[in-house]
């Protein structure tokens, strides 16, 4: 990292980040001129990303998706690289200052002072988390294992499990979980009649699936069914508490009372923008981006949102792979134009976002089946499986992503 160097910073390295990042060294640096004058910073809370989409099945059991199988190593993405473009900062941003333009970073791993890092442009793609961390990073690798494993400890002995949450998360949860304790009926039975284990799916709505047509929700619903998942509509948790001897007593929004063996909070997610003011936030947390261009007006100039975190999207990573294109090349305008003058407006049009808004979901129920649709077209269970539910997109998608080969092309 240079002080005098123009720096580019994008904060978090996940999906958006580390696609920003290796699109930037891909297609902006090398086209501006100067390269020498500006420097990549990538700076995440933690060393490693974490390929979430595999975590519904890791749930299930550490061997049919151990750790190892979706965590990457951020550092090793940039190896092809030239060293002197980038750095990976192992830190946590914790403060802005959009006058000064610097991101205040802290290092609790290390204990090392606080650092104001000055930023030329900035990206932010700090994502969301998981009430659980079972699904997502809250803070470490680490924290994710320990989670995994003390769920994997009390699952033999558990007789009920309590899953909130319709959305994909809780449905391939629920039936990964049914199909490894309690079996698969036949294909013409609709009810699993020899469930071991009681697991009971809110769906907090009237159908599950909320980005599924509701033929599609009710297919898996039947699969849930087989492996002995009951699914509870129109119920939401609102509290829980762990007891001692390793219950959990779930309330739910109707007053309703659960007490079950192990409760999974699979509902929703929380920006990750609590470091950030209020001001670049909207009403529900999220930072408040041009729905066009993707830039954060209220931030000042060449500072971005991208993925989940930001207010243009519905989230998921399809959605993200339009986005990352439209902002780096707008960022690359907002480069160029900034070389004459510290404010310097881009000659011409901006390069619009247009969201994906197609009916495009894969939920695999268990090993062998799934549900789904790609840009508005039903997907046989079969091509559920062959897509994802086999092995989670880890050879394609955690692979693209992390190695920056989604984006060898440049994309506009
Ligand atoms: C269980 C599960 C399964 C999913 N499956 C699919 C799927 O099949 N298909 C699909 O399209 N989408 C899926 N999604 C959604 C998908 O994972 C998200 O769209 C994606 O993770 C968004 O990526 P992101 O980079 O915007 O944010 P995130 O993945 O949330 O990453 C944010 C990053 O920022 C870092 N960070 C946060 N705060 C700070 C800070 N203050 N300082 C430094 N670093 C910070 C975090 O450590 C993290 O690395 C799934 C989500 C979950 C939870």
């Amino acid at each position: 990292m240079s002080l005098q160097k123009k720096n580019v910073v994008i904060i978090g390295g996940s999906f958006a980040g580390l696609s920003a990042a290796h699109y930037f060294l891909r297609h902006v640096l090398p086209s501006l001129p100067y390269k020498g004058d500006y420097h990549l910073n990538i700076v995440d809370t933690s060393k490693d990303f974490m390929y979430r989409f595999a975590t519904p099945r890791a749930v299930v059991s550490a061997k049919l998706m151990p750790t190892s199988n979706f965590f990457f190593p951020i550092a090793d993405a940039f190896q092809q690289y030239n060293s002197k473009t980038y750095t990976f900062i192992n830190a946590k941003a914790v403060a802005i200052d959009t006058s000064a333009r610097t991101i205040t970073l802290n290092y609790e791993k290390t204990g090392a002072e606080p650092h104001e890092l000055s930023y030329h442009a900035l990206a932010l793609a700090t994502g969301t988390r998981t009430l659980s961390p079972l699904f997502s990073l809250h803070t470490t690798r680490d924290g994710a294992e320990d989670a995994l494993k003390e769920l994997h400890k009390r699952l033999p002995q558990a007789r009920s499990i309590l899953i909130s949450g319709g959305g994909p998360t809780g449905v391939e949860t629920a039936g990964g979980l049914g199909e490894y304790l309690n079996g698969r009926t036949s294909w013409f039975l609709s009810k699993n009649k020899k469930s071991q284990v009681k697991i009971r799916l809110l769906s907090g709505g009237k159908k599950i699936l909320p980005r599924l047509r509701p033929a599609i929700a009710k297919q898996a619903e039947k699969y849930l069914a087989q492996v002995g998942v009951e699914v509870i509509h129109g119920r939401r948790a609102i509290s829980s508490r762990d007891h001692d001897d390793g219950t959990t007593t779930v309330v739910l929004e109707n007053g309703e009372v659960i007490t079950t063996d192990i409760y999974i909070p699979a509902a929703g997610v929380q920006p990750n923008t609590e470091w950030l003011p209020h001001t670049l936030l909207n009403e529900k947390g999220y930072i408040h981006t041009n729905r066009v261009t993707l830039r954060v007006d209220d931030a000042g100039p060449r500072v971005y949102a991208l993925g989940d975190v930001g207010s243009y999207t519905a989230g998921g990573v399809l959605d993200m792979y339009v986005a990352v294109p439209v902002a780096l090349t707008n960022m690359k305008r907002d480069l160029l134009a900034a070389i004459t003058s510290e404010n310097g407006v881009p000659k011409g049009k901006d390069t619009p976002y247009k969201p994906n808004l197609s009916e495009t979901q894969l939920v695999p129920v268990g090993r062998g089946r799934g549900v789904g649709a790609f840009r508005g077209w039903r997907l046989p269970s079969l091509v559920v499986w062959f897509i994802k539910g086999r092995k989670y997109m880890l050879n394609t998608v955690a692979v693209e992503i992390h190695s920056g080969s989604k984006w060898d092309k440049e994309r506009i």
